[in-house]
């Protein structure tokens, strides 16, 4: 299909509607405002306005195209949360007025035996991604959540706990479940020792789902500035990362290990953590790739895996999970003229512990940088 402008009279003849977004034209431009074309809802599809939107690393990896498959322009953000503001008529899920979320996917081809076993993000023709992926219905690319609104099928839209506060539940939808999968997957639980590396958005996501789950948990960072709050989320233990004696301590120690570092890091020296029959599963997806030395997992029989967001049965069960223990995220909250300074502080690991934007500063004339 012909990608069609956003321009009012564009969205029209495709049958859309033309709202304000924050996005980017280029890997080196800032985000700014700009215009975005969302389809009307058909029968299956629930309109959701954007009240809440998280920061994620992979946003600023998308925006940058620092993982090399970015399409312009790049509207980011996949963990949102918002108000129905509409619905199709065979939505059977959602009606006006209800609180919604959507995450990192936004449909799949529902088909394959992947998406049958509700692993929909490992779909075999590939998940249609929130944002930069191939819009099936308008022939761009999807936009995320910088914007006021969007439209997805109700088959890809969650139920938001009501007893969470709602902009510190908008991580859940990424940090949350891209670290409650492995951590389920991997049989984290009681007499477990499970170590997580990188305290940041995942990583605090990490250690408090983990903590829930009955393991013993030992944080790893590489922030002095870090340990104290670790031990306030829940940690048993934190080790700073680059002293070689705390580091000892823990060699051959661990169950399970859980990555969540955004940036280059020695790989190894964590593999070295684990016991026998140990796994290192890695989330974080830095640029470059990480070298694994042959005497990391042989010894101890240790496996290294990675894991990809969660399914969306499994995002719900998440959701739920989080409402039973009362777990959200700790968050700084932000408008959306701050995002630009907001990503180089997240560069600098300077965010205690996820950036939430309040999507009605994109209301706001002034959409200049503050
Ligand atoms: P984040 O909030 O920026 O946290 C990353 C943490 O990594 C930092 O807080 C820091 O923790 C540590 N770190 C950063 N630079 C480092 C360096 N040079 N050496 C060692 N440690 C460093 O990022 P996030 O949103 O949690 O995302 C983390 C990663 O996961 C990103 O690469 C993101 O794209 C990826 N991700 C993957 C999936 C998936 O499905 N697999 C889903 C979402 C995100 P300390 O200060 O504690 O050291
Ligand atoms: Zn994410
Ligand atoms: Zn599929």
């Amino acid at each position: 299909m012909e990608a069609v402008k956003a321009t009012a009279e564009g969205a029209k003849a495709i049958n859309a509607t033309q709202v304000k977004a924050f996005g980017t034209e280029a890997a080196e431009a800032p985000l700014q405002e700009l215009n975005i074309n969302r389809r009307n809802p058909k029968p299956h599809d629930v309109a959701i306005e954007i009240l809440y939107c998280g920061v994620c690393h992979s946003d600023l990896h998308t925006a940058r195209n620092e993982w090399h498959s970015t399409i312009y322009p790049c509207v980011p953000g996949h963990e949102i949360v918002g108000k129905v503001v509409s619905v199709g008529n065979h939505v059977s899920k959602f009606k006006v007025g209800d609180l919604a979320a959507v995450g990192c996917m936004v449909d799949s081809c529902r088909e394959c035996q992947y998406c049958k076993e509700g692993l929909e993000q490992y779909c075999e023709e590939g998940n249609t991604g929130t944002y930069n992926s191939p819009d099936k219905h308008l022939g761009t690319q999807t936009h995320g959540g910088y914007s006021e609104s969007i439209v997805v099928d109700e088959a890809f839209v969650l139920r938001v706990p009501e007893n969470l506060d709602l902009a510190a539940t908008a991580p859940l939808l990424c940090a949350g479940i891209t670290t409650y999968s492995p951590l389920k997957h991997w049989h984290v639980g009681p007499g477990q020792k499970v170590g997580v590396v990188g305290l940041g958005g995942l990583g605090h996501m990490a250690v408090k789902i983990a903590k829930a789950m009955g393991a013993d948990v030992i944080v790893f960072t590489t922030s002095p500035s870090k340990v104290e709050d670790a031990k306030r989320l829940g940690a048993d233990d934190v080790v700073l990362s680059k002293d070689e004696e705390q580091m000892r301590r823990y060699a051959g120690k661990l169950h399970f290990v859980l990555d969540a570092v955004s940036a280059q890091h020695d790989i190894n020296a964590y593999l070295n953590l684990l016991r026998v029959d140990g796994s290192l599963a890695l989330v974080g997806a830095p640029e470059q790739p990480l070298p694994v030395a042959a005497f990391s997992l042989i010894p101890y029989r240790r496996s290294f895996a990675g894991s990809m967001i969660g399914g969306i049965a499994e995002t719900q069960e998440m959701l739920d999970f989080c409402g039973k223990h009362n777990i959200v995220s700790d968050i700084e909250m932000i408008n959306i003229q701050q995002i630009n300074e907001a990503y180089e502080r997240l560069l600098k690991g300077d965010v205690k512990y996820r950036f939430v934007i309040d999507m009605a500063s994109l209301k706001n004339e002034d959409t200049k940088q503050a």
